[in-house]
């Protein structure tokens, strides 16, 4: 069996031309385009990435967005200002610190610190909070791509056995909420998970986020399983990779996942959602 690719990137697309009509809308009705902010503290190669490429994507809907860049050894105070300040920017719906911050700063206070109708991120405790009570605003980006790739499957959710490899606050947990709201029977895995094979067996759903290249095996996967790779790891080439060994599982399972092109485009697809559901929330 081979499975079937769930081609991110191009759904990523289509969300993508959707807001840009919407936005091309907003605009001929007077309205001014949505707005975000994305902040970005000390030099991180990785984060400088991921900033260009949600900038550009905000760019490419007709958003606007300002990128505000304060240096590695800047005060939390420093930050929390810069947050308060565009908390109260009626141009900005939608505030993104980009993550990790530089250790002597809390990244829980300044999470916090964004009013959580601007949260694009969908981080801050009463967005989660809402996921947790099944009344969801403002959705974290990766677990909310995650669940529209599994939509465009055409599979019924209702009932299936879903497996998260990772339980961090950004990806695993709030998927493992994602996928309880959509009536899955959830497993949340982790580094101290005994028979962690055995288990991914049972799954009709395995989402893998681990951050450890090529980890998910084949012989590990229920045939015809779906596959959803979150994982990007830098290999000794320079190249990228996920934590699936994707040749291999991809002989095994029914739907995968690429990377690149897989849930990384979703994540930054969920982003303008967010940003322009903001704009409805504000
Ligand atoms: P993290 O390091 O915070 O969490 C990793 C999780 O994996 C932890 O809960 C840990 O307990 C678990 N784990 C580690 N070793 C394990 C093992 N042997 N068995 C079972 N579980 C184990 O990572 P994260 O922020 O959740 O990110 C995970 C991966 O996803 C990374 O590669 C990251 O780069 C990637 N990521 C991708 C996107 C995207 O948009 N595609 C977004 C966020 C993160």
């Amino acid at each position: 069996m081979t499975a079937q690719i769930l081609d991110g990137k191009a759904i990523a697309a289509d969300i993508r031309e959707n807001i840009q009509s919407e936005v091309r809308q907003m605009l001929a009705n007077g309205q001014p385009p949505p707005g975000l902010a994305v902040v970005l503290v000390g030099e991180n190669p990785a984060s400088q990435v991921y900033v260009r490429n949600k900038r550009l994507a905000c760019e490419q809907v007709g958003f606007y967005s300002q990128l505000h860049t304060l240096a590695a050894d800047c005060t939390q105070e420093a930050l929390l200002a810069l947050i308060e300040q565009l908390n109260k920017d009626p141009a900005i719906n939608g505030i993104l610190v980009q993550l990790p911050l530089p250790q002597h700063i809390d990244e829980e206070t300044v999470t916090e610190h964004i009013l959580p109708a601007k949260d694009v991120d969908g981080f801050h405790p009463y967005n989660i909070g809402r996921l947790v009570l099944r009344r969801p605003l403002l959705r974290p980006c990766t677990p909310k791509g995650i669940m529209t790739l599994l939509q465009r499957t055409g599979q019924q959710l209702e009932g299936q056995d879903a497996i998260i490899i990772g339980q961090s606050n950004i990806v695993g947990r709030p998927m493992a909420l994602e996928l309880l709201a959509a009536r899955c029977t959830i497993t949340v895995c982790h580094s101290r998970t005994k028979d962690l094979p055995d288990k991914i067996r049972q799954a009709d759903i395995v989402i893998a986020a681990v951050g450890r290249a090529h980890f998910v095996q084949d012989y590990w996967v229920k045939p015809g399983a779906t596959v959803i790779d979150v994982g990007i790891n830098r290999l000794d080439d320079g190249s990228l990779a996920g934590d699936v060994d994707f040749d291999a599982v991809s002989k095994k399972a029914g739907w995968i996942t690429p990377v690149p092109g897989g849930v990384g485009p979703m994540t930054i697809a969920s982003l303008l959602e967010n940003t322009l559901q903001a704009v409805k929330l504000g």
